[in-house]
């Protein structure tokens, strides 16, 4: 056996991977939406089995709050202010050093996200909002790439797999987004480890699947379960497709794409805080900002972002211009906020 390939003898000794699946999976391409709880799990699983290229994809940093169930992060992240990206890839970057991990430390929107996917095999959901999920839509239809959606939220979750033209796609079946407060967030339900690293590990074991081109197991239904209340469900969604009038994969209006839909200014899922998405031309000069704003409250930064503290409002400012602003659930106060503090 090739010694390279010896670290993954007990993947392929399973029927369904074998020599052959695993070097498919080291020549795969895989773009990882998200690197919170679903997308650590994610990335884990990918990384450790030996998928060649792995970029992760995160807008955020990381709380003492997220290590509850955010599976790569420690106290340590959390103290050195990384953003959840750069932290992931360190991580696994020491768990497996023979793949590729990128990270992309950006908030994903439709002028990214053609160029973040375009070269992957396969995109994968570990974000925690529907609005990036219909984006993510829209491009894997648009590209005519295979994506696997995941979701969770307090003791329940669900996954669907999205192979277009062949299965329907999430706008088939979800045909607008849950409103806010529809159903809960994060802050007001809370949610379960194990929901996430079982709703996580359904995901990774279709991206396994695809990789190493057994579509014909991939799961074609809606998985629903809810492990306090023991409920597991399976609801038949393959008939849907080509029945529903769908904008997104019957029409090819890619609404989310092409701007239509959507804000890049959004409240910010169990978190007390909203993302202003102000994008700079050029990178932002953390030094020169440090000295304007020392002047009002605490300020500290480090070179992936800063932060400032001012009245009961916390700023994290990333160098393209983003902000995230703790303290309020105001899309307008923060951007307000903003505006007074950042400028532009
Ligand atoms: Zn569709």
């Amino acid at each position: 056996m090739d010694v390279s390939l010896d670290r993954y003898s007990r993947q392929m000794r399973f029927y369904g991977i074998g020599e052959g699946g695993q070097r498919r999976l080291l020549e795969s391409h895989v773009t990882l939406c998200g690197c919170g709880a679903l997308g650590t799990v994610l990335a884990n699983a990918m990384v450790r089995a030996g998928v060649g290229h792995v970029r992760i994809i995160d807008r955020d940093f990381i709380e003492t709050n997220n290590l509850q169930r955010q599976i790569l992060f420690d106290e340590h992240d959390v103290a050195e202010n990384l953003p959840k990206a750069e932290a992931a890839a360190r991580k696994l970057g020491a768990i497996n050093s023979s793949v590729y991990v990128e990270p992309v430390v950006a908030d994903i929107d439709r002028t990214n996200i053609l160029e973040l996917c375009n070269d992957a095999d396969l995109i994968l959901d570990g974000t925690d909002n529907f609005e990036i999920r219909y984006l993510i839509n829209d491009v894997a239809v648009k590209l005519n790439k295979p994506w696997v959606y995941g979701g969770c939220i307090g003791s329940h979750g669900q996954t669907m797999t999205i192979l277009p033209g062949e299965t329907p796609c999430l706008r088939c079946v979800f045909e607008a987004a849950p409103s806010p407060g529809e159903g809960g967030t994060c802050e007001t339900a809370g949610v379960l480890s194990p929901i996430v690293n079982i709703v996580a590990s359904y995901q990774a074991t279709e991206a396994f699947k695809i990789l190493t081109g057994r579509l014909d197991r991939i799961n074609r239904e809606l998985i629903y379960l809810d492990i306090w209340e023991n409920i597991q469900r399976r609801i038949k969604i393959a008939p849907l497709l080509g029945k529903v009038d769908c904008p997104c994969c019957q029409r090819r209006r890619f609404e989310w794409l092409d701007g239509e839909q959507g804000t890049h200014t959004t409240s910010l899922c169990g978190r007390n805080a909203v993302q202003v998405a102000h994008r700079t031309a050029e990178r932002l000069n953390f030094e020169d900002m440090a000295r304007h704003l020392e002047t009002l409250g605490a300020v500290s930064y480090n070179r992936f972002l800063l932060k400032f503290d001012v009245d009961s409002y916390q700023f994290t400012v990333f160098p393209d211009g983003r902000a995230i602003i703790k303290g309020t659930n105001d899309i307008d106060k923060a951007r307000t906020l903003y505006a007074k503090y950042i400028g532009h």
